[in-house]
């Protein structure tokens, strides 16, 4: 048989058709696979960028690395696009590598269960399929949390978490609450300080701010990346960026290194010399180490909330009342709007979706809330079942493009096991995946997350759930899987 015939020979289904999914797809056909399905609970391609429309969203990965490694793009017209850019990028690609045929919209997958060597897949829908090989791509921040306050039904104005935004209602002239001091709070607020009436920022932990500039390109620049592959190419992987990525991936780390104490100085400075008023420095003042939360990347966000119509509140949200937020110090503030910048549950993967493996194994009961994932990508009993940014995988302040790509390099060999006949089914042994969680807590321990914050990367028991080795590392363990690690049946 050929390499074509031996892998159409298999079924793979693909969740989610986010970057992730999208990718699988598009590295599936140019293989000349196309016995694949992409099932996608929503209406569109875009995962996080369809998901999250609100004002001000920029991704703060510059442009020419956030791209596929295959399909650079000379159109970007800034440094870090706004999300509605991606979201065209990613359609572009939809339609110019012919997913269409592949892609099932509206098809929430409800159930995923191994019997008798393959996965029987199940929608909410009723649809059904049956798969040799599953992709799980569906994201790691999906999930909105929305906070328990007393009261929140009884407000009388617009309430609505970050990923969920109501455009019916117009933010321009209003009064805008945000709850929320995360990447996205701080894009808000930056955005509407601009042109809401009254903001008032409820902070519950400051954040350190690390300054970035967003610039357009210019229109010598953009004609550049459209007439010279090369200059298109050298933006992709630009080296100084790329030297970047090192320093930080050396200083999460190590929190002790020369690289962490560069970025300590850098958001210390742009602290102390960018907002003037001491009472408010003070409460912008985190009093934990830089990078130990999600470092945020900001242009504006201090100009934004030392503009004369925003107040930044630290006293507390006690409850929600008809005309607004009630704060601990008894003050009621009143709002037209409420925003819940209030993050999400990084702790779901593929679920609620209910997988069962091999002898009826159950993924819940796997991971409890704690998932984990050999390699973020495979779990023992869960054969032929592969994810893309599982568990466990390098989350933080890095291009998840890259990830995915480096990622996928390594499921494809997996799967070539399979589609050339090595085996019918591959997973981790319970010994390597035990021997390789109990390395990364190890590790995990020592980085800059571990190190007395709380953020959305700490795990149900407190310990970083994502990788916790450098960069490089990571390279170097997705080039090949090692084969002691493996289960071939
Ligand atoms: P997040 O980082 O988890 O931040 C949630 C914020 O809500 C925190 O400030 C948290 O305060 C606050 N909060 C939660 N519950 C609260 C409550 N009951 N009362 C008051 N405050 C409450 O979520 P996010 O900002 O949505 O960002 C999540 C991740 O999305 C980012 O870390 C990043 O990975 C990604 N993201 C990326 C970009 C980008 O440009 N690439 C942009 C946006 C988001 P505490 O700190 O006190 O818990």
């Amino acid at each position: 048989m050929t390499q074509n015939a031996q892998s159409n020979r298999l079924r793979y289904v693909i969740v989610g058709a986010g970057m992730a999914g999208m990718l699988a797809g598009i590295k599936l056909l140019q293989r000349g696979v196309t016995n694949f399905a992409i099932y996608e609970k929503a209406d569109r391609i875009g995962g996080t960028w369809r998901e999250n429309t609100y004002p001000g969203l920029t991704c703060d990965v510059p442009s020419h690395s956030y791209t596929y490694s295959f399909e650079p793009y000379p159109d970007w017209t800034c440094l870090m696009p706004s999300g509605a850019e991606i979201q065209e990028y990613f359609e572009k690609v939809r339609v110019k590598y012919g997913l269409d045929d592949y892609l099932h919209f509206k098809k929430e997958i409800t159930t995923c269960e191994y019997v008798e060597g393959k996965w029987c897949i199940q929608t909410a829908c009723g649809h059904k399929d049956y798969a040799d090989i599953v992709i799980a791509a569906t994201g790691v921040l999906h999930h909105p949390r929305i906070p328990e306050i007393e009261g929140m039904d009884s407000f009388n104005g617009a309430i609505f978490h970050s990923a969920r935004w109501d455009h019916s209602v117009p933010p321009d002239g209003r009064r805008i609450a945000v709850i929320g001091t995360g990447s996205t709070g701080v894009q808000i607020v930056s955005a509407l300080s601009k042109i809401a009436a009254q903001l008032t920022h409820f902070q519950r932990t400051p954040q350190w701010i690390m300054p970035v500039e967003n610039r357009p390109f210019t229109n010598e620049e953009k004609a550049a990346f459209h007439s010279d592959p090369e200059i298109l190419k050298r933006m992709q992987n630009d080296p100084e960026l790329e030297a970047n990525i090192e320093r930080f991936s050396a200083a999460i780390t190590d929190p002790e290194s020369d690289a962490m104490k560069q970025i300590d100085e850098l958001v210390l400075n742009n602290l102390e010399q960018s907002v003037k008023d001491p009472e408010l420095r003070e409460k912008l003042r985190p009093d934990y180490k830089p990078a130990c939360k999600r470092l945020i990347y900001s242009p504006d966000f201090y100009e934004a909330v030392q503009r004369p119509n925003v107040e930044v509140v630290v006293e507390g949200v006690d409850r929600i009342e008809p005309e607004g937020i009630r704060s601990c110090d008894g003050q009621l503030h009143e709002f037209d709007v409420i925003v819940l910048a209030t993050g999400f549950r990084a702790d779901m993967f593929v679920r609620p979706a209910q997988v069962k493996g091999r002898g009826g194994v159950s993924l819940d009961d796997v991971w409890g809330d704690s998932p984990q994932a050999y390699m973020a990508i495979m779990i023992p009993d869960f054969p032929n079942f592969f994810m893309l940014n599982g568990p466990g995988g390098p989350v933080g302040n890095f291009s998840l493009i890259e990830i995915a790509e480096h990622q996928w390099n390594y499921v494809e060999q997996l799967i070539r096991l399979v589609e050339g006949g090595d085996c019918r089914e591959v997973c981790v042994t319970s010994e390597a995946f035990e021997q390789f969680e109990r390395d990364r807590i190890a590790a995990a321990k020592h980085t800059i997350f571990a190190t007395g914050c709380d953020s959305w990367y700490l795990d149900a028991r407190g310990i970083p759930a994502t990788w916790p080795w450098t960069r490089q590392r990571f390279k170097q363990e997705m080039a090949a899987p090692k084969p002691e690690a493996l289960e071939l049946n």
